[in-house]
């Protein structure tokens, strides 16, 4: 049939036929949130998705379906729930979520699993669906799943942040929508960025606490936290380079493959 690496592209004898327990699966996590007026709100399904299919490609392994909603957008890191087409999981829900997966995939004999993470505010009810799920595999007598959880950004070498941001590097959380998510998306999905639209009303200036329920004027309005203006093709290549080889060896050296 298909040599496809996405898991639901392939039959069920197909699944069984690939799907050995040294095989590893990626879980990819994203969300439905808005990335400013010049980006679509699949930002964080599209990014990690791509990243999952390359390594999956490179280690020999599979791509479970992308979970696409999120745990909450929040203001100082994607500019909070209040931007109309943001939507997401309440943070039990989207934990849940992780462990009921990670749990099915244990059932179908699925033992090396790379849950990569894509949305900023997604990382500790991941953690929290990833315990759940190891904890109910082994209730079952499943005591043999192992499990890396991620975040796809860390995946990047210092020379190549410091080829993007000469002046310096402003952390990821206020890369929400800026240069390095628009530079992947010009790579991966140039028709989904329109680049007369980036805004200018950024960075945004946030104190070092939040604030319930978040005041006007508290996120700039284009939801763009820092600066995307500069973002380029090319950039994303550079970006995604690092990205998919360093996870790529990551996965290898943990999973002995
Ligand atoms: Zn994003």
């Amino acid at each position: 049939m298909t040599e496809s690496v996405f898991l639901a592209e392939l039959s069920w004898p197909e699944f069984q036929r690939r799907a050995a327990p040294n095989v590893p699966v990626l879980l990819p996590l994203g969300a439905t949130e808005q990335h400013g007026p010049h980006m679509a709100m699949n930002v964080d399904v599209i990014l990690p998705t791509a990243v999952c299919e390359r390594v999956a490609q490179n280690v020999g392994g599979l791509v479970a379906p992308t979970v696409p909603y999120g745990y909450k957008s929040q203001p100082r890191s994607g500019g909070g729930e209040a931007f109309p087409g943001t939507t997401s999981l309440d943070a039990n829900t989207f934990s849940l979520v992780v462990r009921d997966v990670i749990r099915s995939l244990g059932y179908h004999g699925i033992r090396r699993l790379v849950v990569l993470n894509g949305h900023f505010e997604n990382s500790w009810p991941a953690v929290e669906g990833v315990d759940l799920g190891i904890r109910e595999l082994r209730r079952d007598g499943i005591n043999d799943m192992q499990v890396m959880r991620l975040e796809y950004w860390d995946f990047v070498q210092r020379s190549t942040l410091d080829r993007l941001f000469p002046d310096g590097f402003p952390g990821t959380e206020l890369e929400h929508a800026s240069l390095l998510e628009t530079s992947l998306m010009l790579l991966l999905r140039p028709e989904l960025v329109d680049m007369s639209k980036v805004p200018s009303d950024g960075p945004a200036k946030f104190p070092t606490y939040d604030r319930h329920p978040v005041p006007v004027g508290f996120v700039p309005a284009s939801g763009v936290l820092a600066r995307a203006e500069r973002a380029t093709p090319d950039y994303g290549r550079w970006l995604m380079d690092d990205h998919v080889e360093l996870i790529s060896n990551a996965v290898r050296a943990e999973f002995g493959l």
